[in-house]
């Protein structure tokens, strides 16, 4: 008997950090019988070959979707209009077709006139990443205990729906539904903002003129490095997220800006009450995310330190 949330023929369209760990997974945990999967470039689709975790990789979008069952698209958000334009005419009656964008609004927006009747377009979007992109970059642990929201557009069919839900918790996530414009608000401030202070930050720090370009790398451990590990994120994905996501980002952006000019105002006044409320209260947002597992209570991170050597 198959899982539940497996499929007969599962396409993935695109194959780096989410399409290949989304074909490790689903391949560990037989959520599908056969995945069939493609890549812009011949170089990508030539490593995917060389590693062979999927059943087929062909060369083009529509011969991939050609009677699958599932079809996700796992590309840029700024391309799925563009590749659902593509691959409409081409889906099998009664499939069902996802993405995995970090955007909900604009891919909605998007793809959805181009999805034809009968076939059940269901939008999801994995919170779980790394920096790292590229068809070697994705594992088969990725998704575990995060979470995954879909956001069925209204009419969708209540089964497929489930079908998808049951699929992404065979990957190892916990599931959520919410529409797109609130997965858009809350993923302003828990992701896309954060990245853009890291992106800012490192390219303040980049820009200095008092300090050297080689005392911020010998001295960031004093927390420099944290912010460097999401600044070398993607560039097209997050290119594609701020231009895709504008007004919540905005909105969220005006409402830091006004905290941070808060805080500005007690350092220039020497109020430490402000400042000591302030950091008790995000030490205990900290100690949230901990205790509901969305990471580990392990100092720094869970860094190695090197032992103390005996002279
Ligand atoms: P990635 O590792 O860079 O892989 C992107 C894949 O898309 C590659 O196979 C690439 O093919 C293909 N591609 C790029 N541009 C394309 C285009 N114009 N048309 C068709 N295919 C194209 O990216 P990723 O990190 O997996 O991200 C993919 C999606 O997942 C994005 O929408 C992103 O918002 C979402 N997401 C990412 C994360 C994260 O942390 N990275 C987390 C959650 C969701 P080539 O290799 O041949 O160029």
């Amino acid at each position: 008997m198959s899982a539940p949330g497996s499929f007969k023929r599962v396409a993935l369209i695109g194959f780096g950090l989410i399409g290949g760990s989304i074909a490790r997974a689903a391949r560990l945990q037989g959520l599908a019988d056969e995945i069939v999967t493609t890549a812009r470039s011949e170089k990508t689709r030539a490593r995917v070959r060389e590693l062979g975790v999927v059943d087929r990789v062909v060369e083009s979008n529509v011969e991939a979707v050609r009677d699958a069952d599932l079809v996700i698209l796992c590309i840029p958000v700024g391309a799925c209009g563009a590749v659902a334009a593509e691959i409409g005419p081409h889906l099998k009656p009664g499939a069902i077709v996802s993405d995995v964008g970090s955007v909900k609004g604009a891919v909605v927006r998007e793809m959805a006139p181009h999805i034809p009747a009968g076939v059940h377009f269901v939008p999801a979007h994995p919170v779980a990443g790394t920096e790292h992109s590229g068809p070697d970059s994705g594992f088969a642990e990725l998704f575990i205990n995060r979470w995954c929201i879909l956001t069925p557009p209204e009419g969708v069919a209540a089964e497929a729906t489930e079908k998808l839900r049951a699929f992404w918790a065979g990957l190892g996530a916990k599931v959520e539904i919410m529409t797109p414009d609130h997965h858009d608000l809350v993923l302003a401030i828990t992701s896309h903002l954060p990245h853009l202070i890291a992106y800012t930050i490192v390219g303040t720090a980049d820009e200095l003129a008092q300090v050297t370009e080689s005392e911020v790398i010998k001295f960031s451990a004093g927390g420099f490095r944290d912010f460097t590990r999401i600044a070398a994120s993607d560039p097209t994905m997050w290119r594609d997220v701020f231009l895709t996501n504008k007004e919540a980002v905005l909105e969220m952006l005006g409402t830091f800006t006004e905290d941070l000019s808060k805080l500005t105002r007690a350092i220039r006044r020497g109020d430490g009450e402000a400042l000591f409320d302030h950091f008790t209260r995000t030490r205990a947002i900290r100690r949230g995310i901990v205790e509901i597992g969305q990471d580990s209570a392990a100092p720094d991170f869970g860094r190695p330190h090197e032992a103390l050597k005996k002279s």
